[in-house]
């Protein structure tokens, strides 16, 4: 056992990777925890070893901040400072500063198999999720979300189809539309239900993140090369099949966000890659006590939630992309270590870094303003569409819960439907339900982030053996 002080961090993509390296570099001990096999999250997503991709750089962005990243681990890890563990998917954080102890799963399967860490302070780094809201069809095979679309891509080097669809809404959407192109699938269609040119308009935002700008020109000179169709303030409003995927319909929409009638088409394709929009992870925050902010974890100017040392960083804080989570995570970590040397941190350690926060948070701000799902989009759920998958709740099912059972807020729609009961406890399905009941979407407050075997529960409050 080492005298240095410890810090958990928990997530290995650029936010946890960026505050591992501050905080080894400080002097403290961490031990970077992942549920992923390679270190890298979602931004930075490495193809599985055994596939021994020779040019894995050409998936990706900013390669050389990565190298940066992943050397650095290397070195801290044989240097002793830094432990990385893969395969660990964590379900509970519970302690206070000093002594927290972080449970997890472990392996691809999460099977029985459980693993504890004791640490001084936490490091919260999970990223976010994918929001996807229903449609008839959206449960045929062929339907996948926009990032699982690119996390395949990335993770395997595989594609599902070969003409695919990429809809929904947000700059997502055009590294997936892109990246399947580039892989040699045709891309018959980029379907976003936002006006891109409401953004441009935003020229303070723009003029601030010029990067921004070179990055969206090279996505639209990609989309002109792939002869992609970029069908804008348009929306999917049907896939179909029998067995699995065949086509979709699109249509425009009006300035309310309705559905233009007579405007739809039939689009032919084997894969529809969907999202709309991202949300944060904040179950592990939640069960520590930590205050939310809306849907983002809340932290001070150095990265601090509320609750003594309990550190929050990238995308689990608020949607903004990769270098937002870099910036965050170098600030998390050298505040962290400052700290837990029992020093006042010195903010000029991260001053370069707050300046790119500031910045690339009033971007995103305004990208959420302008990239949102089209406000009637519950209207094309009908009645015999799944919402909820893992309880196979319908449209109509939830519909009733609320005009004809007097449910009138999330939890009363859940009890009434079992909407939001099954396997991902409504981490999918709970926008579309509140969406489609008109209730407010309010905190999971789910006890643990990952469903628990009763086994590896029964022997978390045993006693650790010496
Ligand atoms: C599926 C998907 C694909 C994406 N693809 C792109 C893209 O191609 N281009 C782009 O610009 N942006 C992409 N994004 C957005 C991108 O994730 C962010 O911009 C960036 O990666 C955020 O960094 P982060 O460190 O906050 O989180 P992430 O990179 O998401 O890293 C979070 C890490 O935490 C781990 N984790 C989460 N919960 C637990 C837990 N309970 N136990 C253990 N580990 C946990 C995850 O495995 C992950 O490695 C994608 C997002 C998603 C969800």
């Amino acid at each position: 056992m080492t005298e240095r002080p410890h810090l958990a961090a928990i997530g290995a993509g650029p936010a946890g990777l960026a505050a591992t390296m501050a905080a080894a570099s400080s002097g403290v001990r961490v031990t970077l925890i992942d549920s992923a096999p390679q270190a890298g999250g979602q931004f930075y997503r490495q193809p599985a070893a055994e596939l021994r991709a020779r040019r894995p750089q050409a998936l990706h962005h900013q390669w050389g901040t990565w190298e940066r990243l992943r050397d650095a681990l290397a070195e801290g890890m044989e240097a002793g400072q830094v432990t990385h563990l893969t395969d660990h998917h964590v379900w509970l954080v519970e302690g206070q500063s000093g002594h927290f102890t972080v449970h997890a799963l472990l392996g691809p399967e999460q099977e029985e198999a459980a693993a504890v860490v004791h640490a001084d302070a936490v490091l919260l780094a999970t990223g976010g999720y994918e929001k996807v809201l229903p449609f008839p069809g959206w449960t045929l095979p062929g339907v996948i979300t926009a990032g699982g679309a690119q996390a395949m891509l990335k993770g395997t080097l595989a594609v599902s189809g070969h003409t695919a669809v990429v809809a929904g809404t947000g700059p997502l959407l055009l590294p997936v539309a892109t990246g399947l192109a580039a892989a040699g699938v045709k891309v018959a269609a980029l379907v976003e239900s936002a006006q891109p040119m409401d953004f441009v308009r935003r020229t303070r935002a723009l003029a601030a993140q010029p990067g921004k700008v070179g990055e969206g020109a090279r996505y639209a000179a990609q989309l002109l090369r792939h002869r992609v169709r970029t069908l804008v303030h348009h929306t999917v409003v049907e896939a179909h099949g029998t067995e699995r995927l065949e086509a979709v319909t699109v249509a425009a929409l009006d300035r309310a966000g309705r559905v233009r009638r007579g405007t739809e088409r039939r689009i032919p394709c084997d894969t529809l890659a969907v999202g709309h929009g991202m949300l944060p992870h904040t179950d592990l925050a939640e069960t520590l006590g930590c205050r939310l902010d809306g849907p983002n974890v809340h932290v001070d100017a150095e990265q601090r939630t509320d609750v003594p040392g309990v550190w929050a960083a990238g995308e689990t804080t608020g949607i903004g992309g990769a270098a937002l989570a870099l910036a965050e995570g170098h600030i998390a970590g050298y505040s962290a270590a400052a700290r837990l040397n029992g020093a006042e941190p010195d903010p000029r350690a991260w001053a370069a870094a707050a300046k790119s926060r500031s910045s690339l948070r009033e971007f995103f701000a305004a990208l959420d303003t302008v990239y949102a799902p089209p406000a009637h989009w519950a209207e094309q759920v009908t009645d015999d569409t799944v919402v909820c998958r893992c309880e196979e709740v319908t449209g109509g099912a939830i519909r009733e819960a609320v005009t004809d059972l007097g449910a009138g807020d999330l939890r009363t729609v859940k009890l009434l439907t079992r909407a939001g009961m099954g396997w991902c406890q409504g981490r999918v399905c709970g926008p579309a339900v509140a969406g489609l009941a008109g209730c407010a979407q309010a905190p999971g407050r789910r006890p643990f982030a990952r469903p628990v075997p009763l086994g590896v529960l029964a022997r978390a409050g045993e006693p650790e053996a010496e």
